[in-house]
């Protein structure tokens, strides 16, 4: 059950909640219409025969029928006996059993084979001349009849009934919670793509879920106003702190120059010089970020040859590898690819440096194209990534370890954000294989021709 659809669970439920509702009220139409049609049946019967009672007399000694003694009428067939049981008028339903007993004044129910009958005796005695019997029969089937069609027709109709307002609650249910679909893509697709401009579209109407759903745009709003502001600041302080720093570092440069009077004072002087070099870099990936965030980076895609390009990054990569590690590569020649080279080149960068890092004694890059898209394959036989972090990692500042990587003046748990970003932005992703100890691979994937 749980497993189904709300829309699908609330069909379900008023389709057999009718299906009961209808069911009950038709064997209780079929009791109560049943005892109300036999009493009917009843009534006629008396009253047709005792009706006919008057037309029956004696005349000069002769019994005598008057022509407005009613023989067959409502299904009620009313016939004259003798004293001695001799059917004088009248003519009886053909399976209805002549020898009959006759009862006075009383109304019975006589079973005839698969039929059923009514039937009503009156005994008329008379001074002079012998009594004579009026029976009236009224077949049953005629009336039960009545209740068979009616049961017929319900049978035939509420099934209609049921399915009709199955259909009609299925669809009234489905367009309410169409909004609610078209608010989770909203949320959906603003996880995957990070764009908070996104905004449900509002239906005509006054119902419950469009409210929920101006409420829903109104609080996507107020993030935006927030996530915007926050962008903005640390663009702006960024910003400010470029020149600060800049001159910090031009300064140790020229005093470094300058010979300093003792090693202490040298050595300090590298100091600051290491820290302000790591907050440089920090201001570029936070600007670089923010720029990436804001839309402020015209991405230009041109078609490259991908392939040629990572050959070279994968040269200069190498080149600048410590001897322990040795780059190899797999490039599938003539990759063309609408990419912004130096963007691009930035996420093999990130990819690789990390690569190299972490990795123990090789970095495989592989390059190769399927089905309309590229694919740029950085693997590394390090420490490997523990599954509970592998979400994590793509979080700004995050560093699975920091106490490893403190000290290494680029690692600032940046990389891997601005690289899935730039990813985006080429309407691709990264996706992460890695296990704990063996080693990771990082896969860019991108739209080529
Ligand atoms: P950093 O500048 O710290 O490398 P990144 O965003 O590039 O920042 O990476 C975030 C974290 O992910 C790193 O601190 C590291 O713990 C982990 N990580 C990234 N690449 C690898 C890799 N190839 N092998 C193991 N861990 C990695």
């Amino acid at each position: 059950m749980k497993k189904m659809s709300i829309t699908l669970r609330i069909t379900l439920w008023y389709a057999l909640l009718m299906l009961l509702i209808v069911l009950s009220v038709l064997g209780f139409m079929m009791v109560i219409s049943d005892s109300i049609i036999q009493s009917n049946a009843e009534g006629r019967l008396n009253t047709i025969v005792e009706y006919n009672i008057d037309e029956v007399e004696y005349d000069d000694g002769e019994l005598e029928i008057d022509n407005a003694f009613e023989s067959f009428k409502n299904g009620v067939s009313s016939l004259v006996y003798t004293a001695d049981f001799l059917r004088v008028e009248g003519r009886l339903p053909d399976s209805f059993p002549e020898e009959t007993e006759f009862v006075d004044s009383q109304t019975r129910l006589i079973n005839a084979d698969s039929d059923r009958y009514l039937v009503y005796d009156r005994l008329l005695t008379f001074k002079k001349h012998p009594s004579v019997w009026v029976r009236g029969v009224l077949p049953l089937d005629t009336v039960s009849g009545v209740t068979d069609s009616l049961f017929q027709t319900a049978l035939f109709t509420l099934p209609i009934l049921v399915v009709l307002a199955a259909v009609g609650g299925y669809w009234i249910t489905k367009r309410a919670f169409r909004q609610v679909r078209v608010m989770n893509q909203t949320v959906e697709s603003i996880t995957e793509g990070r764009d908070l401009s996104r905004r449900v579209p509002i239906e005509d109407g006054r119902d419950e879920i469009r409210a929920l759903a101006v409420n829903f745009n109104g609080m996507l709003e107020r993030l935006e106003s927030s996530f915007e502001a926050e962008k903005q600041f640390v663009s702006d302080v960024s910003h400010e702190l470029r020149t600060p720093v800049s001159v910090i570092l031009a300064q140790c440069e020229y005093s470094l120059g300058q010979e300093p009077p003792d090693k202490e004072t040298r050595d300090s002087f590298l100091v600051v010089q290491r820290q302000a070099e790591r907050m440089h870099r920090l201001i570029v990936h936070l600007l670089t970020i923010t720029r990436l965030e804001q839309g402020q980076f015209r991405i230009v895609l041109q078609n490259t040859d991908v392939s040629a390009l990572v050959l070279s990054l994968v040269e200069e990569a190498a080149d600048l590898t410590p001897g322990y590690i040795t780059v190899r590569h797999e490039i599938q020649p003539g990759i063309y690819a609408p990419v912004d080279a130096p963007l691009f080149s930035r996420v093999f960068q990130n990819l690789s440096q990390n690569a190299i890092k972490y990795g123990k004694s090789h970095v495989i890059v592989s390059l190769w194209a399927e089905g309309g898209k590229g694919f740029l394959k950085v693997t590394d036989d390090g420490i490997g990534i523990a599954p509970e972090d592998q979400e994590k990692i793509w979080q700004r500042f995050y560093q699975v370890d920091p106490a490893r990587t403190s000290d290494e003046a680029h690692s600032m748990g940046l990389g891997l954000s601005i690289a899935k970003q730039i990813a985006l932005l080429h309407h691709g992703g990264i996706t992460l294989e890695s296990k704990t100890g063996e080693g990771s691979a990082f896969t860019f994937m991108f739209p080529s021709f």
